[in-house]
């Protein structure tokens, strides 16, 4: 031990605070495991401070603003002033209250909180360096911990994050004035839904991706949907087409690109946001210290109840790979946790939503007609257009549609995937279906409200079943 260090015991070490390690924490102390949290910057993690939360707020300021400036076929006639810096403000109030939150549940479960950075020591102790110089460090020693060290942006080479002209998504959630144009690196979903909310504020935005087409894996009739009507919205796309670098181009960056041919193309805009991806943060806390050893895309492998390599050490959320989704890493605190208590708990990534949260939302669960197939189904597929929709028709979104995978032999619902208003809300009920084994005549059975969109669902699963009302059946 270092002269003047203190040392602490505990139960449950938990490195890490954002949506994995706070679960993994607050369950285990709701379990009555004596649990230390450390994080190194900001409870919530990327979630809550530069992920889901504030873009999300972004995304709906956003849309309030545009869609109060296109309702004239509804008869309104308005204009949106965005001021940027009150929005900016609006979304950190948000962040700041559920950040604070999350402070507030874990010590109402007990659970011992230190600011600082942990590294594994050895199989039964990490150190804790405190933020700031002269801050100290302290031990701890655990007996058993669950890594939730999330991720980070992924940087491409030439486009060195600044702050100024090459923005990381942190920044552009940030921004203190509307920039006139936005060059988007990426067309992932961070990418997209950063592109559509800039262009709905009225910033003139050119996304490039190196890939023959965005949102890869979403379904191309899904993406194609998103798309056209980002294209609507003033989006121009430069699909098929690897940012090289750029430079500086009077009051502008020009960004140069070239296709899979070799032709090279250049794009000038006030700023570039840089969106390919993240990738797991595992070197933050000195793992060969237990024993982990990353895999070579970086990640932590761990089984079904969430346990590494390394005998009674944890590893949740981001820093495991994909799916890199919040939902995902709150599920996967939980198990750790339980496990850690000695609960039969495990995962079952069967029903594991996503959504992108663009203009029109796409939500995704469990398997397509082709993943179906792939695992030995024979499908059955039900859909509903939202034009056909009445609710869909009264929000003035009538774009997209439901559809619902479904075992033709049993009825039991294997997936789904949506595109249209509120799909992320949507996709829960299919989510639900799934995770209880239920059927076609499940969900087509139950009644919903009228109007709404999950009527829509419940159309889809009916036009599986060769039933539904408001759409002609196959
Ligand atoms: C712009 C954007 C939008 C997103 N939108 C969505 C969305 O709509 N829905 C969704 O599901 N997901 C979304 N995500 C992804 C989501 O944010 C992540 O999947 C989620 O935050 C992962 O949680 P985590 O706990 O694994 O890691 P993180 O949230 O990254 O938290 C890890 C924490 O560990 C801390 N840490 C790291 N090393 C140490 C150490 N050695 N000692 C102490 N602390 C340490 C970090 O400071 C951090 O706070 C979005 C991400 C971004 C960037």
């Amino acid at each position: 031990m270092v002269v003047g260090d203190i040392s602490t015991g505990t139960e449950l070490l938990v490195i890490g605070g954002g949506p994995g390690g706070y679960a993994a924490a607050i369950r285990a102390g709701q379990l009555g495991l004596d649990v230390t949290l450390v994080e190194a910057d900001a409870y919530g993690g990327t979630c809550l401070n530069e992920g889901c939360i504030p873009s999300k707020a972004l995304i709906h300021a956003s849309g309030l603003a545009h869609a109060v400036e296109h309702a004239e076929s509804m008869g309104i006639h308005a204009r949106a002033d965005v001021d940027l810096r009150g929005l900016v403000a609006w979304k950190d109030g948000i962040v700041d209250r559920l950040t604070g939150g999350v402070e507030r549940l874990c010590e109402a479960s007990g659970v011992n909180l230190i600011e600082g950075r942990a590294e594994f020591v050895d199989g039964n102790t990490a150190r804790v360096a405190h933020g700031g110089e002269g801050q100290g460090s302290e031990s701890v020693e655990f007996e058993r911990a669950v890594v939730a060290t999330g991720s980070r942006p992924v940087e491409l080479p030439g486009f060195e994050v600044d702050g100024e002209r090459i923005l990381d998504s942190s920044d552009a959630l940030s921004l203190e004035a509307l920039p006139e144009s936005l060059c988007v690196v990426g067309g992932g979903y961070i990418g997209m839904e950063l592109s559509t909310a800039f262009a709905k504020l009225g910033a003139d935005v050119t996304v490039v991706e190196a890939l023959d087409d965005v949102l890869p894996g979403y379904g191309d009739d899904a993406t194609a949907i998103v798309r056209d009507r980002a294209e609507e919205l003033g989006i121009e796309f430069r699909r098929g087409e690897a940012a090289q670098g750029w430079a500086e181009a009077g009051d502008g960056a020009r960004v140069t690109t070239e296709t899979g041919a070799g032709e090279t193309n250049s794009y000038t805009a006030e700023r570039v946001l840089v969106a390919v991806g993240r990738e797991p943060a595992a070197d933050t806390c000195n793992l060969e210290a237990v024993g982990i050893e990353p895999s070579e895309d970086g990640s932590i492998e761990t089984d079904d109840a969430t346990r590494t390599a390394a005998e009674g050490v944890h590893a949740v959320g981001d820093v495991t790979g994909e799916p890199m989704l919040a939902h995902a890493a709150y599920r996967e605190g939980r198990v750790a946790a339980e496990v850690a208590a000695g609960e039969p708990a495990r995962l079952d990534h069967r029903a594991i939503p996503a959504a992108v949260f663009t203009d029109p939302e796409i939500g995704t669960v469990g398997l397509d007609a082709e993943g179906a197939e792939a695992e030995g189904f024979d499908p059955v597929v039900g859909e509903m257009p939202m034009g056909s929709s009445g609710r869909a028709l009264t929000l003035g979104a009538e774009t997209g549609f439901v559809r619902i995978v479904a075992d033709a032999e049993t009825g039991f619902v294997l997936g789904a995937r949506i595109v249209g208003p509120d799909a992320s809300e949507l996709i829960a009920e299919v989510g639900l279906a799934i995770e209880m084994g239920a059927r076609l005549g499940d969900i087509a059975g139950t009644v919903h409200v009228h109007p709404t969109l999950s009527e829509a669902v419940a159309e889809a699963a009916a036009n599986a079943q060769g039933t539904a009302l408001h759409t002609p059946n196959r």
